[in-house]
């Protein structure tokens, strides 16, 4: 069994997890209490508008994403790549029971408007899982949902997977059946919203990250299985439809822009005994971790290309997991920590800023990386790249979608290292 609740339980007495009995409205009021606890699992137990407890807060540090995946935080880029590179075919699966089946109504969940703008209540932990048209390949990735009515959401979805999917079954005029997990173990979240090639399925990532213990669960409207989880919707995203969609609170804090996007009809709400509804707190550290990290590894093995030495890569935090990196090299010849800059800049297209550092600064304290940035940076050190094309999510970007970035090398002189050499703490 790999549930939410069972995590929960496996880490209760190394993580705080914060209770709240007293009534709490979806509407502003939960998103306010969850910023007032960044790093911390909440659960909000009385929730005015719905019988559904609220959690949030699960992937919101590397220690618990390393928890989840069973390894240390310095080595969870490697074990995403791990399992990015070895899915797991999944043979367990079963029937979807034990679970309270009932018809459509998104009223019951307790969907959360976030911000005083938003264009609606947003569900942002949902996984939708669907079936490549032709070649019945899966495909599970997050997107933010919109709220329309009781049976309609509005749904985000860039030009990846779950877009090839959509647009070639609406050629042929045809709906796309899907599903949504909402509550899963943060190892199968987190599968879902790693970068594999269209033919692999990221539910085999998952079952990697679980040893190959996933098991599925097939639905009862749709030809979709889905992982365990404390909700499962089924329905299809409509053809030749399109809603408004937005305004959101993307990564940066900023409000995206309202567009035209696809809406999803659901058909039937299955609900565990005592299911929990997870909530993504827009631009908290859980959806920076959980949109930035699986990038690392796309970054890491480009690096390792030009630099085989690497040692660490890190969307940090304070760049939104998104737009600053911090990439970490055993230096092997003079003018490596550049080919690290352009290797890391080309590798994630929205990267701004890099710094490459050696491998006796620890990328995870940014005193260390500021002490690199202080005492090793000289004169040639930088290089500036006018007019690459930037981040969408960036609001410095010029309108052209272009943006300047830099890539500072941190790395010490091979020569006089003598020089550099630090006394032990
Ligand atoms: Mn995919």
């Amino acid at each position: 069994m790999i549930r939410l609740r069972k995590f929960l339980n496996s880490i209760k007495d190394e993580f705080k997890i914060i209770k709240v009995e007293k009534e709490i409205s979806t509407h502003l009021e939960a998103a306010k209490l969850l910023r007032k606890h960044p790093r911390e699992i909440v659960i909000l137990e009385n929730i005015k508008e719905s019988d559904t407890p609220v959690i949030s807060g699960i992937c919101n540090t590397r220690e618990k994403i390393s928890k989840a995946l069973n390894c240390k935080i310095e080595n969870i880029t490697e074990r995403i790549i791990q399992a990015m590179d070895n899915p797991i075919p999944i043979e367990n699966i079963r029937k979807l029971k034990n679970y309270n089946s009932q018809k459509a109504d998104l009223g019951k969940l307790p969907i959360l408007t976030y911000y005083e703008r938003d264009g609606g209540p947003y569900i942002t932990a949902g996984a939708i899982i669907a079936k490549d048209p032709e070649t019945k390949v899966r495909n599970a990735s997050i997107h933010r949902m919109m709220l329309l009515d009781k049976k309609h959401l509005a749904v985000r979805i860039v030009p990846r997977h779950l877009y090839n999917y959509y647009k070639r079954a609406e050629k042929k005029g045809e709906d796309l059946p899907i599903a949504i997990a909402i509550g899963m173990h943060p190892a199968t979240l987190l599968a879902t919203t790693t970068s594999v090639p269209i033919e692999i399925d990221e539910l085999e990532v998952a079952n990697n990250f679980h040893d190959g213990k996933l098991k599925l669960l097939k639905c009862q409207k749709v030809d979709i299985e889905v992982p365990e989880a404390e909700i499962i919707l089924e329905g299809k995203i409509i053809a030749n439809k399109r809603a408004d969609e937005g305004p959101f609170v993307d990564l940066t804090g900023t409000y995206d822009i309202i567009r035209k996007e696809p809406i999803i009809e659901i058909e039937r709400i299955h609900f565990k005994d005592d299911s929990l509804y997870h909530a993504i707190l827009p631009a908290g550290f859980e959806h920076k971790l959980l949109q930035g990290l699986p990038q690392e590894p796309r970054i890491f093995k480009a690096v390792k290309n030009t630099v085989p030495s690497v040692k660490n890569v890190i969307l940090t935090e304070g760049g939104c997991c998104w737009l600053h990196a911090i990439v970490s090299i055993k230096k092997q010849a003079e003018g490596d920590g550049k080919n690290v800059i352009m290797a890391a800049l080309s590798a994630h297209p929205s990267l701004k800023h890099v710094v490459v550092v050696d491998d006796d600064i620890n990328v995870f304290d940014l005193d260390d990386v500021e002490y690199a940035i202080a005492t090793r940076l000289k004169e040639d050190d930088i290089v500036i790249v006018k007019k690459a094309r930037g981040s969408s999510l960036d609001p410095s970007a010029s309108s052209d979608g272009t943006t300047t970035k830099v890539g500072v090398d941190a790395t010490k002189p091979l020569k006089e290292s003598e020089k550099f050499e630090r006394v032990a703490p």
